[in-house]
């Protein structure tokens, strides 16, 4: 494997090396059936079996029962920004948005157009260096849900304590921290996360949803965009993206295979403390964006002293068997995406080279 090299990309991202070579095995002939499972129906019993086994799955990891469904949908998780206000942000309601960065704005965006909403926290203000405290959050008067993003891919910051509001219902985009961590996902009542960084490939989001919230959509909405359509239907509705399906569900039984959820977060923790340790470690020659008590387990960012030290960093990073690490357009800087699948051993490279390159130029 000395041709793959340490992979930074935030999305999509690094996949288990285990989960690609599982993939490649059987690429060919699937279960015997002496075909592709890209070339199987999605009507046939090894596709069943394939996209029930990633519910139960997903389920399982998460802890949750018969009172949830998972779903496998199309159209990324920015389709899920409007499906969820068609389905549940009803004429005469309010849906409260706590903003937290360019996604969760991008969410808010969407509902703005299907009905009324309020701005219930936001830390704009200090370009999103942290999430809100709870204090600090002010619902509406019996909002439809609360809409929240647990990790804020771009500025690397991540809700420590995900917040809760009693009866409300409380919706989470968890896009790039879904299963990094344990969490009490019973508190939620649909959370959504499109696959490409911390579950598989493009092509795919799980949508986890409370049973009773596919029970009935409003009638006016198109098929394709109403939650009970794909409940109803096991995802089957039209033809799904099975490959994708498949290497998520590679993905989770490959999660359990580590130990699940706990062991998942105490790998997040050592890696992510490897590179924070580096930056703190500096002297102020790395500048992370994120505030300590709100630093990302999935997305580290920061900066150099300058621009012209930041492209040399991104240039003898690859230079040095690393990938991906420019940080997005609207932060500048460095972005480290350490999803679950990055070794520990990439973050050690790159937690070396980082504290190599400030003793060279610091
Ligand atoms: C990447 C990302 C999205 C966008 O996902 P698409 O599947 O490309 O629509 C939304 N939310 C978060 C938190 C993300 O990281």
């Amino acid at each position: 494997m000395s041709n793959r090299i340490i992979n930074f990309n935030a999305g999509p991202a690094v996949l288990p090396l285990d989960v690609l070579q599982a993939a490649q095995e059987e690429l060919l002939n699937f279960n015997n059936t002496g075909m592709s499972i890209l070339e199987i129906s999605h009507r046939s019993k090894p596709y069943e079996e394939v996209n029930h086994e990633a519910e139960a799955n997903m389920k399982e990891l998460l802890g949750l029962g018969d009172e949830y469904r998972v779903l496998f949908l199309q159209g990324g998780a920015s389709t899920q920004f409007a499906m969820i206000p068609l389905n549940f942000l009803t004429p005469g309601q309010t849906a409260d948005y706590i903003l937290t960065g360019v996604w969760s704005e991008k969410a808010l965006k969407e509902a703005k157009l299907i009905g009324q909403t309020h701005i219930a926290g936001s830390t704009a203000e200090g370009k999103y260096r942290r999430t809100p405290q709870q204090e600090e959050i002010q619902l509406s008067d019996k909002p439809a849900y609360v809409h929240i993003t647990s990790n804020n891919t771009i500025y690397g910051t991540q809700w420590k304590e995900l917040p809760s509001f009693g009866p409300v219902p409380l919706f989470a985009d968890m896009s790039s921290d879904i299963l990094c961590r344990p969490f009490d996902a019973s508190k939620f009542s649909l959370i959504y996360a499109g696959a490409q960084k911390n579950l598989g490939p493009s092509g795919v989001t799980a949508v986890i949803i409370r049973k009773e919230l596919t029970e009935n959509s409003p009638k006016t909405i198109p098929t394709m965009l109403r939650y009970d359509t794909h409940a109803s239907t096991d995802s089957l509705y039209n033809t799904p993206p099975t490959f994708a399906v498949y290497l998520l569900n590679l993905v989770l039984r490959w999660i359990k295979a580590q130990g699940g959820l706990t062991a998942m977060e105490a790998r997040n923790v050592t890696k992510a403390k490897l590179i924070y340790d580096a930056i703190d470690s500096s002297n102020g020659f790395y500048r992370g964006h994120a505030d300590k008590d709100s630093r990302s387990l999935m997305n580290v960012t920061f900066r150099l002293p300058n621009e012209e030290l930041e492209k040399i960093f991104a240039a003898e990073s690859v230079a040095a068997g690393m990938s991906g690490l420019k940080g997005h357009r609207s932060v500048g800087g460095l972005r480290a995406s350490i999803y679950n699948a990055m070794p520990v051993a990439g973050c050690q490279t790159l937690s070396e080279f980082m504290k190599e390159f400030c003793r060279k130029h610091g």
